[in-house]
C-alpha cells in the first residue's frame, strides 16, 4: 500500500475498520510497506522481543566500539613508544660518535665509518 496517492475516503484497515483520512497517522498504523504488520495486528510478545534484540545489538555495538577505541589507544601508545626508542637509540648513537671522535685526532667532521662524512 502507499500513501503517495490520495485517497477520497481515507484508508480503512480492513484488520479493524479504522479508517484514516490523514496521511501520517495511515502510515504509521499500516506501516512503511505492504510487508509491514499493521499497528493494530502487531502481536506485543513480537514487539518486546524485538525490542530486547534492539538492545542487545545497541550494548553489543558499543562493547565492539569501546574495544576498537581501546586497540586504537593501546596502539597509538605502543607506536609512540616505539618512535621514543628510536629517538633514544639516535640519541644514543650520536653521543657514541661524538665520543670516538673527540677521542680520535681526526676531528670529527671528517670521522665516519666507510668515510661517509669524508
Ligand atoms: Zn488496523
Amino acid at each position: 500500500m502507499t500513501f503517495e496517492t490520495p485517497v477520497t475516503n481515507g484508508w480503512t484497515c480492513f484488520h479493524c475498520g479504522e479508517t484514516f483520512t490523514d496521511r501520517e497517522k495511515a502510515r504509521l498504523h499500516f506501516g512503511n510497506d505492504e510487508a509491514s504488520a499493521t499497528a493494530c495486528q502487531i502481536d506485543i510478545k513480537a514487539f518486546r522481543e524485538m525490542e530486547k534484540m534492539a538492545f542487545r545489538c545497541r550494548s553489543e555495538g558499543s562493547d565492539t566500539d569501546r574495544a576498537m577505541h581501546r586497540m586504537s589507544a593501546e596502539h597509538e601508545v605502543a607506536l609512540r613508544r616505539e618512535e621514543e626508542k628510536g629517538y633514544a637509540r639516535g640519541l644514543r648513537d650520536a653521543r657514541i660518535e661524538m665520543a670516538r671522535a673527540l677521542a680520535s685526532e681526526v676531528p670529527f667532521w671528517r670521522w665516519g665509518e666507510g668515510g661517509r662524512f669524508v
